[in-house]
């Protein structure tokens, strides 16, 4: 660094002044009118330090007209709106992935949020017992719905699944084995691995068969007297195909049956509906996994039930009764505002004929192509006069996503408004789109960038229009 620019970097850093001298010029009487003064002092201290990060890391020669430092009260207002706005904030999903993890997986319906916002604002009977004037379960109000809905004798809910594996392999595996098969070993989302999990609850894994096959002779072979339970994991987020054989559930119940060992389906997305008519691959549901004699079998709340996170046990009571008893439950333990959404949630599908109108997820995974065509003419004809000639929009057939680690290899036909322009990259685009407000979550498909509305609510339509308006405008 050269004498004359270190030198004029301390000059400046001299100059900024201090934090009650600055609150104490006219210029800011009114901000100190408006906001408290332990606000005001954290605001002012942070864009003074920002003023100096910037004057010591600037590379080049700090130019003449740069020689002073001025804060306005416009900056710090603008620093009290960056200290009092959450950085957790609504997205626009463009990306037709409906159960997007990095998004938030499931949005819960208004009905659900107004059951939310009551119970958050009020004292609840969550674990009161109104009519006895005792001390109540606050898995009562989902345990007889949860039993209705899936067919299972018991019901318990915890945090989210990971946590219901880690309780059910703690409860009924602990220093025994559990037995699953080499091809069932997944991993999800990075930080759930079948392998470890097991490792934490304390069970012993026993992988049997191989990558492509196993079959049920391998189980039988490796049972023993150490043997806690049989496992089977829901594949979720991969598919083998080829080669290839499984031990079907029915199998391995009759096998548990026949040894007298709990059956454990870990079934992932675990849908509460039959979606193939709406064109989507058979999954076995909850309810037929149940009546095909899993002991326990657990799922999630946000995947493909559309509810908020949450893990979800149903199964036999003897053996429920068992993972009740475990401590580590209060380490799991469901939250109020999430078990307010959940039985919310569940109530909505009480009513087969609405359910799949009323819940979000669902609703979204079965928009048919032609709607999807209809909402993305409408919106392209409204952009198209909007913005310049030189980019280009066109509706174009395309596959959204399931998503959330539920049905990898299905494709569901779209329609998405695909983007492109000679002047701006699609870069460019996604980019302006992602540092919107709110920010537009988009895809981009070689040298186009493509808007799927099967993950926009209708209500965020013109929140959306607006900004791909002001976006391609500020860009050209
Ligand atoms: C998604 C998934 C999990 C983890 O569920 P969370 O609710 O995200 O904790 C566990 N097992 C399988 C098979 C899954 O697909």
């Amino acid at each position: 660094m050269t004498q004359t620019k270190d030198n004029a970097k301390k000059d400046l850093l001299r100059k900024i002044p201090a934090v009650d001298k600055l609150l104490e010029h006219r210029d800011f009487a009114a901000l100190s009118e408006k906001y408290s003064r332990g606000l005001l002092l954290k605001a002012v201290q942070k864009r003074l330090e920002k003023v100096r990060q910037r004057i010591v890391l600037a590379e080049e020669t700090v130019s003449p007209d740069a020689r002073e430092v001025t804060v306005t009260p416009g900056d710090i207002e603008e620093e009290i709106t960056l200290c009092t706005t959450p950085l957790l904030k609504p997205v626009i999903n463009a990306t037709g992935v409906v159960l997007h993890t990095n998004l938030g997986r499931s949005i819960l319906s208004d009905r659900t949020l107004d059951q939310v916002r009551a119970i958050a604002r009020s004292y609840s009977n969550l674990e009161y017992d109104i009519q006895k004037g005792v001390r109540g379960s606050r898995y009562a109000h989902v345990e007889d719905l949860l039993c209705e809905i899936s067919g299972a004798e018991a019901a318990f809910v915890v945090n989210n699944n990971a946590g219901a594996v880690l309780l059910i392999l703690n409860s009924l595996a602990l220093g025994k084995e559990a037995i699953v098969s080499r091809g069932e070993l997944i991993e999800i989302g990075g930080s759930f691995r079948i392998p470890d999990i097991m490792q934490r609850s304390g069970a012993v894994m026993v992988e049997v068969g191989t990558t492509n096959k196993t079959h049920l002779t391998d189980f039988e072979k490796v049972i023993s007297d150490k043997t806690g339970i049989l496992l089977k994991v829901h594949t979720s987020n991969y598919k083998i195909i080829g080669f290839t054989a499984e031990v079907d559930l029915p199998a391995l119940v009759a096998l548990g049956k026949r040894y007298h060992l709990p059956v454990v389906n870990d079934l992932g997305s675990g849908s509460l509906i039959d979606l193939s008519p709406y064109g989507l691959d058979y999954e076995p549901t909850v309810q037929e996994v149940v009546k095909t004699g899993a002991d326990v079998v657990t799922f999630s709340g946000d995947k493909l039930l559309g509810g908020p996170q949450a893990g979800i046990i149903v199964g036999r009571k003897t053996i429920l009764d068992q993972l009740k008893k475990n401590p580590l439950n209060r380490a799991l333990r469901i939250d109020k505002l999430t078990l307010a959404a959940l039985e919310s949630t569940l109530r909505l599908y009480l009513d087969h004929e609405t359910v799949i109108g009323n819940i979000p997820t669902l609703r979204m995974l079965t928009i048919t192509a032609d709607e999807l065509e209809r909402r993305a003419v409408a919106m392209r004809d409204r952009i198209g006069h909007a913005i310049p000639a030189s980019v280009a929009i066109h509706v174009k057939e395309d596959t959204s996503q399931v998503g959330g680690g539920a049905l990898p290899s299905q494709q569901l036909p779209t329609r998405v408004i695909a983007l492109s322009s000679s002047t701006i990259s699609v870069q460019q685009l996604e980019r302006g789109l992602r540092e919107n407000i709110p920010p537009v979550i988009t895809r981009i498909h070689k040298d186009q960038l493509h808007i799927d509305l099967r993950t926009v609510l209708e209500h965020e339509e013109e929140a959306l229009e607006k900004a791909l308006i002001a976006v391609i405008l500020s860009l050209v």
